[in-house]
């Protein structure tokens, strides 16, 4: 257990129920990380022995990214104007059936750090390679919930693949790590590539540990059209299937009828709302005036990087609120408080976490510093609070890591990211560098030797950065783990009715 820490700053955003805006505050945090104190610096309880820290900008909740792939960053921008099922089947998919576990790592390592420098602390993964997502989130200091995904495809067993996540959860717990910086979820991919069977056993193996079930749900129009025609809706089906029935998090949503969204809401289903991986794919947008009036809780996602070209959480609230006012034709739509609310406690809500997402005694201190110190904040922060939280909407600038605490794996991670292209060739397949030449090093061995800079362009990101816990490994299964994570079926053969 380490100090506990006092931090100044002129304004606090709690993201509480009230939604207030805090000016001359302080936020206190406990030796194990959790805050035990948020509000005016009049009304502070006396401390002592704390370390102190006087910040000039916001303090906020880190953001949360509720639906991810983070791993996918080394296939950023392969195939990027191709339609959905040539994108995945001609190019996602052999690429990561390439990946090497190195690659996930390598990946996975700097997608959390491109994500806590755009203020991102925590996000929900569906992959595969997940001890090695679950070793990056810890490296970088990031808070992940990692849902290992499984498919009905041939050569993949679901069965066991499911089977593999209850035993690591029977053996290590539904949380762990530092700060129980890791919960594990299960991560059926979705209702069209899997059996009934697969949703009815997920429903009971996830409700009997108290896990949330991670699944794509009505992304795009043309995916689910034999589940609809059979059970009325996808939501009908996973209904039947007894899986409403436990904590479910439904990434996209976008395809559904109002009944549809209050069978969401009777279940206290969560949402990822994905309007960047929506756009580019031309999947459509969800209705969030909907999941808003039945009372759903919604949080942000990127989705993979691939399928958005960035981990940038700050795009996707602008994204949401522009494409809302736009499609309703009003300006209050979406207000700059609902947009930042969104992206934190929304998005934690949406994970079922109320650990998360808010400053408020007794959650962890997963809060970023917005600097003020560039053109968004040039009138100051003297300004009336409405102007104040529209103006913390813009992007942040990065601004050199200086007050905070640096992230163990930042320094070799910013040496290393310009070397992590020439992954691509070997993942994409296109040619045969190097790479297959042996003595050369994985992926994960490229970005350890840089020796990088302790001072990279970062915002400041309190990640309660912890030693790597060693020792969670996924047990051993006698078949092949699924493969295929990305958005979308994973390809026409395994397309079959449900069973
Ligand atoms: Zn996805």
């Amino acid at each position: 257990m380490s100090h506990a820490r006092r931090y100044y700053a002129p304004i606090v955003l709690p993201v509480a129920a009230d939604f207030s805006v805090v000016r001359d505050a302080i936020l206190d945090v406990d030796g194990s990380g959790r805050i035990t104190y948020c509000g005016r610096a009049a009304e502070a309880p006396p401390t002592e022995g704390a370390i102190e820290t006087r910040l000039s900008g916001i303090l906020m909740p880190g953001l949360v990214n509720a639906h991810a792939h983070t791993a996918m960053t080394p296939l950023r921008g392969m195939g990027g104007d191709l339609p959905l099922m040539s994108w995945l089947q001609d190019v996602i998919w052999p690429a990561e059936d390439r990946m090497r576990p190195g690659d996930a790592y390598a990946g996975m390592l700097l997608g959390c750090i491109e994500m806590l420098r755009y203020g991102v602390t925590t996000s929900a993964e569906m992959y595969f390679h997940s001890e090695q997502v679950v070793a990056a989130a810890l490296d970088a200091g990031s808070r992940v919930l990692v849902a290992p995904v499984y498919f009905d495809l041939p050569g993949r067993n679901w069965r066991c693949a499911m089977a593999a996540i209850g035993e690591w959860i029977d053996q290590d717990g539904l949380r762990f790590g530092p700060a129980d910086r890791v919960e594990l979820c299960y991560g059926p991919h979705s209702a069209y590539t899997l059996p009934f069977e697969a949703l009815e056993a997920t429903a009971e193996a996830a409700a009997a540990r108290g896990a949330l079930v991670h699944i794509h749900l009505a992304e795009s129009q043309s995916e689910d059209l034999k589940q609809r025609l059979e059970y009325g809706s996808v939501p009908r089906l996973l209904r039947k299937a007894g899986l409403l029935n436990g904590r479910v998090l439904a990434a996209h949503s976008v395809h559904l009828s109002g009944a549809d969204v209050q069978l969401l809401a009777e279940h206290g289903v969560g949402v990822s709302h994905c309007p960047g991986s929506n756009a580019k794919l031309a999947s459509g947008r969800a209705d969030l005036a909907a999941f808003r009036a039945a009372d759903v809780a919604v949080g942000l996602g990127t989705d993979g990087p691939a399928s958005n070209d960035d981990l940038d959480l700050w795009e996707e609230m602008r994204l949401a609120a522009m494409l809302t006012r736009l499609s309703a034709m009003d300006a209050l739509a979406m207000t700059a408080r609902e947009m930042l609310l969104m992206a934190t406690r929304g998005g934690a809500a949406a994970l079922g976490r109320a650990d998360i997402g808010t400053l408020e005694p007794g959650r962890w201190a997963d809060m970023i510093h917005l600097s003020v110190d560039g053109p968004p904040f040039s009138a100051g922060l003297d300004i009336p609070d409405e102007q104040l939280l529209a103006t913390a909407c813009e992007p942040p600038l990065p601004t050199a890591n200086s007050s905070f605490e640096a992230t163990p794996a930042l320094g070799r991670v910013e040496g290393g990211w310009k070397n992590v292209p020439s992954l691509a060739p070997r993942i994409s397949g296109e040619r045969q560098p190097a790479w297959h030449r042996p003595g050369l090093p994985p992926a994960e061995r490229v970005l350890a030797l840089q020796p990088g800079s302790e001072q990279g362009h970062v915002l400041h990101v309190n990640t309660l950065a912890a030693a790597p816990a060693e020792g969670h490994r996924l047990p051993p299964c006698r078949s092949p783990r699924p493969s295929r994570p990305a958005c979308g079926p994973p390809s026409s053969t395994s397309l079959a009715a449900p069973a």
